[in-house]
């Protein structure tokens, strides 16, 4: 393996956050039932004209400006021909020659820029649903936008595969072109690896690998493809330029077919679609749009060096902008950055999954989540308290002073009225406080539970148990006397 340098490019086609599809007014909505989102155009009868979908277009040119590409002066369609049962015009409309955009990149955590060679759009085709012994055909699909984002071959490692997909994903999602969900197939990737003895320029074979469900499957699949072309050309043997598919449970490649060339598709302009170029005002108004965002990157930066939070929470914050947004907003109003990060991640994600609501069902506000945490920080609510508050604020912001007051949670924390409980608890108790008197350190545990139950949970256990260890410390004194 040491011989090789790892050669991978990506192409990765996600769908366009539009409501209609690219080319007629059908919807694009996931859940509806098979072949209830379609109509003559995106069925492919004899006589239908497409027409453009103006905000895949808007939405095309935010990504692709969006990952510093260059905009093609003029672009236009291309008919691509293939057949397959869920195509039923039996080619795709796709672009070719003329993408929308050429010539970006995509910076990773390491530093390290990944070339973009090109972003172009296209619309999907259908889906099919195998059954035991035939297959039904869904029309849902077909005309949905995609963006199809063609990395150069600059990743050399299956973990720079991961970043690039898992900071592309981010980057879209942050600018609101694409939801990126792979589970519903609205982000797909497939990948070509190829491998090159060290020092030299000639590349190798390339192999295509499809079928991977997951950035995880990609990561895998890539890193078996490696060791097995390694293996392949120590044995001197040559490697077949072909298309294999991963497969999860056999943890392997399989050959589906030898690699068709771009000539096979017969590529040529679309004739019912116009050229077309992109108007100034439409660039601006989607940089305009880019430049009021924080992209992943940037945020990751900013969470690391000025809050000073680890890497790992850091990815888990970014990983989605709506957390990452409200973190921020919070440490307006308390800026104990990982106190509040902690809260974030943990009791405050329990209560959010516990509701089984998505971000956009979350009532309480930053500054009021942010209060909890300083009122914890204060001393003046417990963790059980705060955590109390949460769980009644989460989905509805209410105030929290109120809640607080309503539910009689204020942290009892005054020294004389615990030192009353705590008086109770020792003269009630006489068969532990002897224990602890005679050394048996831990029975203390037992004390500071009865002075919780007092209070009704109510208290601060840290400060229970030193007010415990001070009154037992007299209490030695005076049987020693
Ligand atoms: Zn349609």
């Amino acid at each position: 393996m040491d011989e090789f340098d790892i050669v991978i490019g990506l192409e990765v086609h996600v769908q366009l956050k539009t409501k209609s599809k690219i080319f007629c007014s059908c919807s694009t909505e996931f859940e509806s039932p098979p072949n209830t989102n379609i109509c003559p155009v995106c069925c492919g009868y004899p006589g239908v004209l497409p027409v453009f979908n103006q905000k895949a277009l808007e939405l095309g040119v935010r990504v692709a400006r969006g990952l510093g590409c260059e905009i093609n002066p003029q672009i236009y369609f291309e008919r691509k021909s293939y057949f397959y049962p869920d195509l039923p015009k039996n080619y795709q409309i796709s672009q070719y020659k003329m993408p929308l955009g050429e010539n970006g990149w995509l910076t990773l955590p390491s530093g390290k820029r990944i070339g973009i060679g090109r972003v172009h759009l296209e619309e999907d085709a259908g889906k099919l649903v195998h059954k035991k012994d035939y297959s039904l055909v869904d029309l849902n699909r077909t005309g949905i936008p995609l963006l199809e984002i063609v990395s150069k071959p600059d990743i050399n490692s299956a973990d720079e595969a991961f970043d690039y997909l898992t900071y592309l994903k981010l980057a879209l999602q942050y600018i609101e072109a694409s939801d990126c969900d792979m589970e519903k197939g609205i982000l797909r990737c497939d990948a070509n690896i190829s491998l090159k003895k060290k020092g030299t320029q000639a590349l190798g074979v390339k192999v295509e690998l499809k079928n991977m469900n997951s950035f995880r499957g990609v990561r895998d699949a890539l890193d078996y493809e490696a060791k097995r072309q390694a293996k392949t050309l120590e044995k001197s043997e040559k490697i077949t330029q072909e298309t294999r598919l991963w497969d999860e449970t056999k943890r392997k490649t399989m050959v589906m077919r030898s690699k068709e060339e771009a000539h096979d598709y017969r590529y040529f302009p679309e004739p019912d679609l116009r050229k077309f170029s992109i108007s100034l005002e439409c660039k601006k108004i989607q940089e305009n749009f880019l430049s009021k965002i924080e992209m992943p990157l940037k945020k990751r930066e900013k969470f690391t060096k000025m809050y000073g939070l680890s890497a790992k929470d850091t990815d888990v914050l970014i990983s989605d902008m709506w957390l990452a947004n409200f973190f921020e907003e919070a440490t307006t109003t308390f800026s104990d950055y990982k106190k509040m990060c902690g809260w974030l991640l943990g009791p405050f994600l329990e209560q959010v999954n516990a509701l089984g609501a998505s971000s956009g069902e979350v009532k309480i506000s930053p500054a009021n989540f942010a209060k909890v945490v300083k009122y914890f920080a204060e001393g003046k609510l417990n963790n059980l308290a705060a955590k109390k508050v949460l769980s009644l604020c989460v989905s509805t912001n209410k105030d929290i002073d109120r809640v607080i007051e309503e539910e009689g949670l204020v942290q009892v924390s005054g020294h004389q009225e615990l030192q009353r409980f705590i008086e109770e608890a020792l003269s009630q108790n006489p068969k532990p406080v002897q224990e602890y008197l005679g050394g048996k350190q831990q029975a203390i545990q037992f004390l500071v539970g009865q002075v919780m139950r007092k209070t009704q949970g109510k208290a601060n256990p840290k400060v229970v148990r030193e007010l415990l260890e001070e009154s037992l410390k007299k209490h030695k004194g005076e049987s020693s006397e």
